[in-house]
């Protein structure tokens, strides 16, 4: 085993990491940039590193501090996180090099499923169902004639892509140029890569996923499924498992898929395949592969009885996977909301500021990941997500019934949060019947929110009443000499 592990993130996934190594006996080393000197990772940590200033460049995203802090602190091992570094293969290979092991999959599997259009071709190849569609075409008429092929609506989707950037819908033909060129725009900004591959648009998704896990030793298998399918922008904000769209004999189709996709680039460690699922035809398409811990992570664990960071960590230390697929079943209901600092009613746009107060709900089968605490500071500089409030229970219902709880019981003042948003989508019949497809907080719950609310309208017509009186009063008392006369009174007397 290690003796020390250098976290290379923030936030709650790095305390969320310190707890397994601490639970395992090993030492941890936080690193921090300028905006989070005070931040809770920093404090939780056996020791912490300095990187720089606030922007991620200068810091978390610095490939050449990162391994100098981990050789200085005499570090064994670096655990990337999510986002950041964690699916950059030229950081894990680095890691590597400085004779360090990087707790994840290898730098070729990284490589490998790094690209859309590329991993789609490996995926088909292995005979992991794809979304019908093509890749490695150049010219408009090619475009034109695959879209055709494939069916109106067609999504362009860029090869490097990532953050849901360079993704077109395209309804009709004559969209077609228009989004082919603003798509390979954004993608060789953003990407440096302006390669785009197009497939049929699944208008009523589901994103249904499948958590893989394996170790060095050629042991692979999957621990279930977590339907992701309430997303804001292309991005998850609750996720919950098991899906209520899988029958059984669905979820080992789905789970054998993942297993040979996974195999296909001889993966270890943790890792997550997405698919998209069409509930009309009950077919489920590869999307991409995450070759990292996910944010959701939780609500496997609670309902397959796993500890996955342990895992990740004994498994990078060369330890075998003990357990086969038969070994593992999924019991009760797990739902995680992320708790974002950030105003639903606005666009989801972050919200900054210090955290005046901070209560975190309590109780049997509620766990909160966090990486705040009361007086600390949401800055703009990273993703505003506070915590993750995860709950488990018997079944759906249950689960249901304690996150609403929970939510309730959770206390935030200071800065602006998605609490009351995600109360809203949990009460919802939509939700409740397993209908939240991936673009249904965009076209069923926003467009529903922007009717007005029943406070407002009363507001409205309690202000127009006044106005009403206030100019009834007048033009009644227009020719009135008394001051004391009735009709001067201006609270709405009448006669
Ligand atoms: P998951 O599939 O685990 O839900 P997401 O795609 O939502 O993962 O991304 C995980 C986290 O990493 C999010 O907080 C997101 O903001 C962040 N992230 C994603 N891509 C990047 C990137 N290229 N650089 C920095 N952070 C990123
Ligand atoms: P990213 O790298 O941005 O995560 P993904 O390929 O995983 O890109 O897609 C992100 C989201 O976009 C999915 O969760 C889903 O909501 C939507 N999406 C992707 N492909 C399709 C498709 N063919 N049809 C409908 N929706 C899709
Ligand atoms: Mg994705």
């Amino acid at each position: 085993m290690f003796t020390k592990i250098l976290i290379a993130n923030r936030g709650e996934i790095a305390i969320r990491i310190m707890r397994a190594c601490k639970e395992l006996g090993v030492r941890t080393v936080a690193v921090y940039s300028d905006a989070d000197q005070n931040a809770l990772h920093v404090e939780f940590a056996d020791e912490a590193v300095h990187l720089g200033a606030s922007a991620p460049k200068a810091s978390y995203l610095n490939v050449d501090k990162l391994i100098q802090a981990a050789l200085q602190t005499k570090a064994d091992a670096i655990h990337p996180g999510y986002g950041f570094l964690s699916e950059n293969a030229a950081f894990a290979a680095a890691v590597e090099s400085a004779n360090l092991k990087f707790i994840g999959p290898s730098a070729d599997s990284i490589r490998a499923m790094g690209d859309k259009a590329e991993s789609k071709i490996l995926m088909k190849k292995a005979g992991v169902p794809t979304v019908p569609g093509f890749e490695g075409l150049e010219a408009e008429a090619e475009f034109k004639k695959a879209a055709q092929e494939i069916g109106y609506p067609v999504l362009i989707k860029a090869s490097a892509g990532g953050g849901g950037k360079g993704m077109r819908v395209v309804n009709q033909a004559s969209e077609l140029k228009e989004a082919l060129d603003s798509a390979s725009y954004e993608a060789l900004n953003a990407f440096g890569d302006q390669r785009l591959l197009i497939e049929k648009y699944i208008a009523e998704a589901h994103h249904i996923e499948i958590q893989v896990f394996g170790d060095e030793h050629g042991n692979l298998i999957h621990l279930f499924e977590r339907e992701c399918s309430v997303q804001r922008r292309h991005q998850k904000i609750i996720e919950e498992t098991p899906s209520v769209l899988l029958t059984p004999e669905l979820r080992a189709q789905i789970g054998a898929a993942a297993v040979t996709a996974a195999k296909t680039v001889n993966y270890y460690n943790a890792g997550t395949i997405e698919f998209i699922f069409d509930a009309h035809t009950a077919q489920y398409y590869f999307l991409e592969m995450n070759t990292r811990l996910q944010v959701e992570h939780p609500v496997t664990e609670l309902v397959a009885g796993i500890d996955l960071v342990q895992w990740q960590i004994k498994i990078a230390a060369g330890e075998k996977f003990p357990f086969a697929q038969a070994d593992f079943r999924q019991r009760g209901h797990a739902i995680e909301c992320r708790v974002y600092a950030e105003d639903s009613a606005n666009g989801f746009l972050p919200s900054t500021g210090k955290l005046l107060q901070y209560i975190e709900p309590r109780g049997l089968g509620v766990r909160v990941d966090s990486g705040f605490a009361k007086g600390k500071e949401v800055t703009h500089f990273y993703d505003p997500l506070l915590a993750k409030l995860i709950v488990s229970a018997e079944n759906r219902a249950a689960a249901i019934q304690k996150m609403q709880n929970a939510l309730k019981e959770f206390i935030v003042h200071g800065v602006t949060t998605n609490l009351d948003f995600m109360q809203t989508v949990i009460a919802h019949a939509d939700f409740r019947d397993g209908k939240a497809t991936t673009n249904w907080v965009e076209n069923v719950l926003l467009a529903k929110e922007s009717e007005p609310a029943l406070e407002h309208i009363l507001a409205a017509a309690l202000a127009e009443l006044t106005l009403v009186n206030a100019s009834a009063v007048r033009s009644e008392s227009k020719n009135e000499t008394d001051p004391y006369s009735p009709w001067k009174t201006p609270n709405g007397f009448r006669n």
